[in-house]
């Protein structure tokens, strides 16, 4: 599972979850995604800092045709809760993955090749070393990270 920060035309934010970046692409493809507060199907994907990746779900992605339809979701009410909630999501993401540092891209691309374990991980990554990984059809996720400290 993968989340996406999606913008359509008129710059609304919202997330969108996806089952893999392939699922993205098909179910933008096809029309079934929307934003939520103007029903725009021109989004885009919108990129930030820190990414972490899994090739977990990429191969049951081809053959299954009874997927789920998009879940986007609209940002919670207030900006605390949001915090909260964008807290949370760091934490989790910290407590499963393995921190690679800089040859993050180099390892999804292991992983994705099946050259080593598959696990989540995360690490940092110029935003060319995330297109470059978008185009393979390896499933990035870009978060902007909170301090150690700030989580506290
Ligand atoms: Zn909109």
């Amino acid at each position: 599972m993968i989340i996406f920060d999606l913008a359509c035309e008129h710059e609304h934010r919202f997330e969108g979850w996806f089952h893999s970046s392939q699922d993205f692409e098909k179910q933008l493809e096809s029309g079934m995604l929307s934003c939520p507060q103007c029903s725009s199907p021109s989004l885009r994907k919108v990129p930030s800092v820190v990414s972490i990746a899994s090739s977990r779900t990429e191969q049951r992605t081809e053959s299954s045709e009874e997927e789920s339809p998009s879940r986007a979701i609209t940002p919670p009410a207030s900006a605390t809760q949001m915090i909260g909630l964008y807290r949370q999501l760091t934490q989790a993401i910290l407590a499963i993955s393995e921190d690679v540092g800089t040859s993050f891209a180099e390892e999804a691309r292991r992983i994705h090749y099946q050259e080593s374990p598959e696990r989540p991980i995360r690490g940092q990554a110029t935003s060319k070393e995330c297109e470059e990984l978008g185009e393979e059809g390896i499933a990035v996720m870009q978060i902007p990270m909170i301090k150690e400290e700030d989580l506290n």
